[in-house]
C-alpha cells in the first residue's frame, strides 16, 4: 500500500517543513506498512529531505529532465534529484502533458533516465472527459502505458510505479467510482503482465489511483483488488486529510 502526496506548486519552504514535520509525527505508527511518499516542489526538496531523514517516509519530485547535466536552462536532472534526497519521481502527470507539452515519447525518455539514476518513476496515465465520453478510455490507456514503458525491461519494472489518474477527476472533486477505477487498473495490470510474465511480480506491481481522493472515499477505492495505493493532490496539502487517507490505506490492508 502506497500513499503519495503530490503537493504540485504549493508550499514555501517553511510551510513544507511544517507539513512534513506534522505528518512524520502523526503517521509513524502506520509506516512502513503503508509506504508514504511526499512530493514537494523542487525548492522544498532539501528541507523536506532533512526532516524525513531517519523516518520511513519517502521523498519524491514532481518532474525530471532526461539528461544528467548540460545547457538545459530551468531543468532539473535525475542525479540532482538523487542528490537532494529523492527516491521517487512523478513522470507524465496530466498537468505536465496538458500545459507543458509532454508526450508519451518524452515520458519514456524520462522514465529511462530516472531508472538509470536509481529513482523510482511514478508514471501517470489517464483519459480526459471527452475521451471517456467517446469510449476511448481503453485505447488511451493502452497507448500511454505502452508508450511510457517502451524498452523498459521486466527487471526494471520491479522499480516502477504506475498511477491511473483520470484527467476529469483531478482537482475536480469528482472521483472515479471504485468500479470505474478498478476496471482501468485491471487493464493496466494486464498490460504490465504482458511484459513481466512472472505472475507474482505482476500481482505485486503497484498501481495507484489519483483523482479527488479524500478520507471519505479512500477506503472504497483502496480495497479494490487492483488498486494498490493513491496519488493525492489537494487532500495531501493538509495534515488532517492526508493522514485520513493514510489511515484508510492501513485499514484497506486489513480487509
Ligand atoms: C493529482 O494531481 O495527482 C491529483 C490526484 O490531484 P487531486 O487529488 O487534487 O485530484
Amino acid at each position: 500500500m502506497i500513499i503519495a502526496g503530490n503537493w504540485k506548486m504549493h508550499k514555501l519552504t517553511g510551510e513544507a517543513g511544517e507539513l512534513a514535520t506534522q505528518l512524520k509525527g502523526r503517521v509513524s505508527d502506520l509506516t512502513p506498512a503503508v509506504s508514504v511518499i511526499l512530493c514537494p516542489p523542487f525548492t522544498a526538496l532539501a528541507k523536506v529531505a532533512s526532516i524525513l531523514a531517519g523516518s520511513s517516509i519517502g521523498l519524491g519530485a514532481q518532474n525530471v529532465y532526461w539528461e544528467n547535466e548540460g545547457a538545459f536552462t530551468g531543468e532539473v536532472s535525475p542525479i540532482m534529484l538523487k542528490d537532494a534526497g529523492c527516491t521517487y519521481v512523478i513522470i507524465g502527470h496530466s498537468e505536465r502533458r496538458q500545459y507543458f507539452g509532454e508526450t508519451d515519447a518524452t515520458v519514456n525518455r524520462k522514465v529511462h533516465a530516472a531508472l538509470k539514476a536509481r529513482l523510482v518513476p511514478i508514471i501517470c496515465v489517464g483519459e480526459t472527459e471527452e475521451q471517456r465520453d467517446r469510449g476511448e478510455t481503453k485505447d488511451v490507456i493502452v497507448t500511454q502505458v505502452n508508450g511510457g514503458l517502451e524498452s523498459v525491461s521486466a527487471d526494471q519494472l520491479s522499480n516502477v510505479i504506475m498511477a491511473y489518474e483520470p484527467v476529469w477527476a483531478i482537482g475536480t472533486g469528482k472521483n472515479a467510482t471504485p468500479e470505474q477505477a478498478q476496471e482501468v487498473h485491471a487493464l493496466i495490470r494486464g498490460l504490465v503482465g504482458d511484459r513481466i510474465k512472472d505472475s507474482f511480480a505482476v500481482s505485486e506491481f503497484p498501481i495507484l489511483y489519483g483523482g479527488s481522493m479524500k478520507p471519505a472515499n479512500a477506503l472504497d477505492l483502496l480495497i479494490q483488488p487492483d488498486i494498490n495505493g493513491g496519488l493525492i493532490g489537494g487532500a495531501s496539502l493538509k495534515a488532517d486529510s492526508f493522514e485520513g487517507i493514510i489511515r484508510a490505506g492501513a485499514a484497506a490492508i486489513e480487509k
